[in-house]
């Protein structure tokens, strides 16, 4: 498989050497050169290796279709690595069960290390680092930003690995206790905590900053590990395929999925993997009160927001202003037409930030042909909604997971099983849980005590030259 840029660059690229960077060179967002298609014949094979050989297998199974220059036993052993019930909490890793008599099934994603869906493509993303620095006899330091589930998933799927560095900027005092204890709390070597005296999107402009002075970036190898990275997103396609399987018993039978969005990284992998076949009818996209992405469904028109209109809401793991992932399904919906994509994300949206795509017949072909329809669901709708799923079955869910099932009750078909994402435990949301069932939600053993242990964070200002300073230091 090779894989070219959205934005019309062709040359073509194998796996390994797109894996270490972000985006193309000319901007643009990495993709296969077509999708492979899993026809009946090899759906019915992959339902098998599921059973037999459970999700590692499975796994395996679908990466290979997209990577060929790591030997298969590697490969593999690196599935099997990655997707333990050590790791993972359960043998099935995203188990599917009902929910209650609602019509609705929930995929749990988040019963990895750091309690979010982020686990299951960021802890393979750590082995397949690991693996490609070690065979080329290189290092990397990676650098990011985080509010609270990306930095955590990355330092925990980067502990203790060969080769990798993660300094992981933060706004000093901003996050939860739960998540400031979970990776403040890591003493491994390689994980660098940096809390800035600031806010998030200052940390974010540290990021970009570093990586924008190319000197610095090739002296002290610095990479990222963000949901752009084409790896992160073929790790998720595997649990669309495992859900469809749990879900079913046959593959006559089709399914939907709602998933919370906001980067349109997961849903995106929904879409590659029903572009390969798998009988998906509809991929609901729900939004919180940041709701481009519903808007875009709903209208036609897509329109980036600012800082100043980005709400912080209690499902923050989704307030994002423009979707970082959205461009690799615009390149499908238009026909792979990198010119016409290039057109759309780097000059409308940079001189007008938005492009409407109402009045082009192709459109249409978002729900009709892609399956798509989205919903929105507001603060008072997740309080509901966490409310009556705890009621009627018994279950709290996390207000993403909410935001999901919310979407999701408003999109049910007949005969059409329909499975909401599970994106995060509940008790790393504890505050909106205590005002939606006035008590808060229980707390998985492991965790037991985690505020109280010694913490390992390094507090700057909010200076560029001070991070750099660090990073420096260190490496
Ligand atoms: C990151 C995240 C999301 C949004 O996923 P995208 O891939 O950005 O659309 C939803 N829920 C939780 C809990 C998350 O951490």
């Amino acid at each position: 498989m090779r894989y070219i840029s959205t934005r019309g660059d062709r040359t073509p690229r194998q796996f390994c050497d797109i894996l270490l960077e972000g985006l193309a060179p000319d901007g643009g967002l990495y993709l296969p050169v077509s999708y492979p298609r899993v026809g009946q014949a090899e759906l019915t094979r992959l339902r098998q290796v599921l059973q037999t050989e459970g999700y590692a297998g499975l796994a395996y199974e679908i990466l290979s279709l997209y990577i060929d220059d790591i030997p298969a036993s590697d490969l593999r052993a690196l599935c099997e690595k990655t997707y333990t019930e050590a790791v993972f909490g359960t043998p099935e890793i995203t188990p599917v069960s009902r929910l209650g008599q609602s019509g609705i099934l929930l995929q749990a994603l988040s019963n990895g290390p750091t309690l979010a869906f982020k686990d299951m493509a960021m802890q393979l993303l750590g082995n397949l680092f690991e693996y490609e620095l070690g065979r080329r006899g290189e290092t990397l330091n990676i650098l990011g930003a985080t509010s609270g589930d990306t930095g955590s998933a990355a330092e925990y799927a980067m502990r203790g690995k060969q080769g990798v560095r993660v300094f992981m900027t933060s706004p000093h005092g901003r996050m939860s206790a739960f998540q400031q204890a979970q990776m403040f709390s890591l003493m491994d070597d390689n994980i660098i905590n940096i809390a800035i005296v600031g806010v998030f999107d200052d940390c974010q402009d540290i990021v970009k900053a570093v990586s924008n002075d190319l000197a610095f970036k090739q002296k002290h190898r610095i990479g990222t590990v963000n949901s752009i990275n084409w790896a992160r997103m073929l790790a998720q396609v595997v649990y669309y395929f495992a859900g469809y399987f749990y879900a079913t018993s046959g593959n006559e039978q089709r399914v939907s999925f709602c998933v919370p969005s906001g980067n349109f990284g997961n849903v995106c992998a929904g879409h590659v993997a029903r572009s390969m076949g798998l009988p998906i009818d509809r991929l609901v996209v729900a939004t919180n009160e940041n709701d481009v992405l519903d808007e875009f469904f709903r209208t036609g028109a897509y329109r980036v927001r600012g800082a100043a209109n980005t709400f912080e809401t209690s499902s923050p793991s989704m307030d994002i202003s423009k979707a970082s992932n959205f461009e690799r399904f615009i390149f499908d919906l238009l026909g792979r037409d990198g010119a016409a994509t290039k057109a759309l994300f780097s000059e409308a949206l940079s001189t007008r930030s938005e492009f409407d795509l109402a009045a082009d017949p192709r459109f249409q072909a978002a729900s009709t042909q892609f399956g798509f329809a989205s919903g929105k669901s507001i603060h008072s709708d997740r309080l509901r909604t966490i409310a009556q799923v705890h009621a009627d079955c018994g279950v709290t869910i996390d207000p993403h997971t909410a935001d999901a099932v919310k979407v999701a009750l408003e999109h049910l078909r007949p005969g059409v099983p329909m499975i909401a994402l599970e994106t995060a435990l509940p008790i790393k949301f504890a505050e909106t849980i205590v005002e939606a069932l006035g008590a808060p939600p229980a707390r998985p053993a492991k965790f037991d005590g985690i505020e109280a242990l010694p913490k390992r964070v390094k507090v700057l200002p909010n200076d560029v030259l001070a991070v750099k300073a660090l990073i420096a230091e260190v490496s």
